[in-house]
């Protein structure tokens, strides 16, 4: 069957969806997006992922091309003509057409508004197996990481490093030495005093969905934490480390920088979180 796109109020198959040249995404990067997971026809922390793409769009001066509930609507029916219930649907804005010139044109161009869906698999029913390696790398992208901007050449470098390296994810770390984020998801540690820590939400780092949702699982867990930053020492000497995104829910990181974390097995404050987080999910 083939795939279809949604392209400014139209369904077209996949292999002839496209934008302008002069699409400002294209050329500038200007634009923002979106990342939700599906199970089973229901989108996942579906609030907060409206409320981070409001916020992404508010901070660079974007107009809605429509209402959340007609925007909710496309996304249903792009899942149902591509027959996708459990996968993950890529939201794209970007400022539109317009002839190339750094400033916003004026009159401002309609938005472009792309989405695409594909399936993925359902979460694990257990972390055993579910943990991946990470590497740390230096931070070098831009001061307002809290948009959800398309502009990810750094995040890419990032990614294509730890593959390179044979791992999942890249751990960031900033010029003080403290970590960021990973470049595609958020990090938490539990430290030697048991502590569950992940960091306080600045520019520097995306408000993860996830991160905002396992929240809820942490103080009902009544677990011992703090939203704090740590440093990369602190990560290093860590006895549990995870990552959480839209896509990956609650992710071991098993192996940094080819250490083992802990005992190289995912650890237990992760399996409860995850527990949590997935019941939740699976229950949504
Ligand atoms: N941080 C960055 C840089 C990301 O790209 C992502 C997701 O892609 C996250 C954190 C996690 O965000 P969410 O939990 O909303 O997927």
């Amino acid at each position: 069957m083939a795939r279809i796109a949604y392209v400014n109020g139209r369904y077209v198959p996949l292999t002839q969806a496209s934008v302008n040249i002069e699409d400002r995404g294209y050329q500038f990067g200007d634009g923002i997006y979106e990342v939700f997971y599906a199970y089973r026809g229901k989108l996942i922390d579906e609030a907060l992922h409206f409320a981070r793409l409001t916020r992404s769009r508010g901070e660079i001066g974007l107009t809605a091309p429509m209402g959340d509930a007609a925007l909710r609507i496309v996304i249903h029916e792009l899942m149902r003509r591509n027959r996708v219930a459990t996968g993950l649907v890529y939201l794209q804005l970007t400022r539109g057409v317009a002839r190339r010139d750094h400033a916003f044109p004026t009159p401002a161009p309609r938005p472009v508004l792309t989405l695409i869906v594909r399936p993925k698999p359902e979460p694990p029913e257990a972390l055993a197996g579910w943990g991946a390696a990470a590497i740390t790398l230096a931070d070098e992208r831009w001061g307002r990481c809290d948009i959800k901007s398309i502009n990810l050449l750094p995040n890419v470098l990032a990614r294509e490093a730890a593959k390179q390296a044979g791992a999942l994810e890249a751990i960031l770390f900033d010029a003080e030495g403290r970590v960021t984020e990973g470049a595609s998801s958020s990090v938490w540690i539990v430290g030697a005093d048991n502590v569950l820590r992940t960091r306080a939400l600045d520019h520097h780092v995306l408000p993860g969905c996830t991160r905002a949702a396992l929240l809820e699982d942490v103080a009902a867990e009544g677990m011992a934490f703090r939203e704090e930053g740590f440093s990369l020492e602190a990560l290093r000497a860590a006895r549990e480390i995870f990552i959480t995104s839209a896509t990956s829910f609650v992710k071991p990181i098993t192996a940094l920088d080819g250490v083992p974390v802990g005992n190289g097995a995912p650890g237990l404050i992760a399996s409860r979180l995850s527990a949590r987080y997935l019941a939740r999910l699976r229950g949504a």
